[in-house]
């Protein structure tokens, strides 16, 4: 370990919700634990409520919450994004270039869509009447979509 390296006993990659939980479930099992996550959004999202934003019955702005006010008290931010995992040194770094060294990584990171694995999706999402709940860029569309919808 170097003297530039941070060390934490729990580092948490991802503040969604599995981040967010974990941490919170940990601290209340063990207040002495340190626990940090790495987190690069201002903004926490809760995307469930993104069905109801698709059907007209909530704005967008509804789901998005201050990530600060969501790291539970005694856990440390770190408002980064992770580059690289190196398992054999037990260390992450990040895109901002700190090392992190920990005792237990939990991988919280959610999921990626992966639009291009259909031709034509990742072009035509937003547009000719091709919608999707499942990302904030294109859930005010469905709304729109279903306004639209003349049949
Ligand atoms: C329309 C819709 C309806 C849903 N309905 C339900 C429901 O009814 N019930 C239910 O249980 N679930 C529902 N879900 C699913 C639920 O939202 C997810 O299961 C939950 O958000 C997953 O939490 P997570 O923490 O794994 O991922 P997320 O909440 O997506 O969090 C992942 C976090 O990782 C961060 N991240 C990504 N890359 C990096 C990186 N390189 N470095 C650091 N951080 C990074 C992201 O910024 C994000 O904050 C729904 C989802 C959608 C979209």
């Amino acid at each position: 370990m170097s003297a530039a390296d941070r060390h934490v006993s729990v580092l948490i990659l991802g503040g969604g919700t599995a981040g967010i939980t974990v941490a919170a479930r940990l601290r209340r099992a063990d207040s002495r634990l340190g626990i940090a996550i790495v987190e690069p959004s201002k903004d926490h999202y809760y995307q469930p409520l993104w069905t109801l934003v698709g059907a007209g019955v909530f704005p967008l702005s509804a789901s998005r919450r201050r990530e600060a006010d969501y790291i539970p008290p005694g856990v440390d931010w770190i408002q980064d994004r992770v580059a690289a995992i190196h398992p054999a040194e037990n260390a992450v770094t990040t895109a901002g270039g700190e090392r992190i060294t920990y005792d237990w990584l939990i991988v919280a990171l959610g999921i990626q869509i992966n639009w291009t694995a259909i031709p034509g999706l990742a072009e035509g999402i937003g547009s000719h009447g091709i919608c999707s709940n499942y990302s904030a860029k294109h859930v005010d569309y469905t709304w729109e979509c279903i306004r639209g919808f003349k049949g």
